[in-house]
């Protein structure tokens, strides 16, 4: 069976060559050729002998999926549908942003199919848990839409799936996205949002430290963030915040919490100022409050007190800033992912 060589990192692509009398430099070759010049296919890497191209294209592959539908919303986000060979789906949303006449893109790449962690408001929690992406092809949704759609300037773990749930997957994936001698997108323009994994937080400050981290709190209170995400319960906010707390010493970075607001649910007055209690004195957090994306089958409405909650947390001293989601209208914006074909509207590009 063939394998994926998006699974392979540098290292281990020079150790197969060398394992096989082969130079070791053809891995850096074949890492500018996918990763930076999107050849897909081994017989159009030229730099490469005949006899080589043969060889590795009976043993890997550098692409087996495929989109199998692409919408774009009135803000230009673009949803890709992308179907893996067991028939698995995932989503990934391009964010476009243009400012002082330049546009960024932002990638929303998926890690799981599928979640686990259930959480009440969102569409992929109530897909239940499929399985975990493998390495390539979390990779291979970045490639996809670079090639399809122009380069990608930052990444979001915030698809379908907890990324930490996935963290060796994950890990592996943006070492090889930040690789210098193939696309080389540095560390610090990706995001990781977990819902709060603890043990992982402290292995992701160790072990990958400059990437950025954004956890999904959405309640300041145990009772009503057990309720909201049901598949957190074992971790405490209490042992979060102590993970945080390491997370920002070891690395020095900002953390980002993010705070869906729904309403009559955790938008009160009460809801702020529990909040305010479990930030207070800490200089490294700074709250990004969320609309909350309708999903078919979940009851949950928009919240009207975004500003209302907002100027609380100010007020107290929290730095906060609320968050306009983009592609709701394609189920692209937050919590909306699922891969559920039948309720897309289609845009063409
Ligand atoms: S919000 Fe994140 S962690 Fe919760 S179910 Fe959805 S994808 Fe999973």
């Amino acid at each position: 069976m063939k394998k994926d060589i998006k699974n392979f990192s540098l290292d281990e692509l020079k150790a197969y060559f060398t394992e096989i009398g082969e130079k070791s430099y053809r891995a850096e070759e074949i890492f500018r050729a996918i990763y930076n010049n999107k050849i897909f296919n081994f017989h159009d890497i030229t730099t490469l002998p005949k006899t080589l191209r043969d060889a590795l294209d009976n043993q890997f592959f550098i692409t087996s999926s495929e989109v199998i539908s692409k919408q774009k919303s009135s803000d230009s986000s673009i949803k890709f549908l992308i179907k893996f060979p067991d028939s698995s789906l995932v989503e990934t949303v391009l964010i476009r942003e243009t400012a002082h006449g330049k546009t960024r893109n932002t990638l929303c790449l998926s890690s799981q199919v599928g979640c686990a962690m259930k959480c009440k408001f969102c569409a992929t929690g109530q897909m239940g848990f499929i399985r975990n992406l493998t390495t390539g092809e979390i990779i291979e949704q970045f490639l996809l839409v670079e090639k399809m759609a122009g380069k990608v300037n930052n990444i979001v773990f915030m698809g379908m799936g907890e990324p930490l749930a996935n963290y060796e997957n994950v890990k592996k994936a943006i070492k090889i996205i930040t690789d210098p001698k193939g696309r080389g997108l540095g560390k610090r323009k990706i995001v990781i949002s977990t819902s709060g994994i603890i043990d992982k937080i402290y292995k992701l400050a160790d072990e990958i430290s400059s990437v950025r981290l954004a956890i999904s709190l959405h309640a300041a209170t145990q009772k009503k963030r057990d309720y909201l995400m049901p598949g957190l319960r074992k971790y405490k906010i209490s042992d979060l915040f102590e993970a945080l707390k390491y997370y920002n010493r070891k690395t020095g970075n900002t953390i980002t919490i993010e705070y869906l607001l729904i309403k009559d649910v955790n938008d009160d007055y009460k809801d702020a100022k529990d909040l305010i209690k479990l930030l207070r004195n800490l200089k490294f957090v700074k709250v990004n409050l969320i609309h909350f994306n309708q999903v078919a089958h979940i009851d949950f409405k928009p919240s009207n007190r975004e500003k209302a909650f907002a100027e609380i947390l100010r007020k107290n001293g929290v730095t906060v800033t609320i968050r306009h989601s983009k592609g709701e209208e394609i189920a692209a914006a937050c919590g909306q992912l699922a891969t559920n074909t039948k309720t897309s509207t289609k845009f063409p590009i």
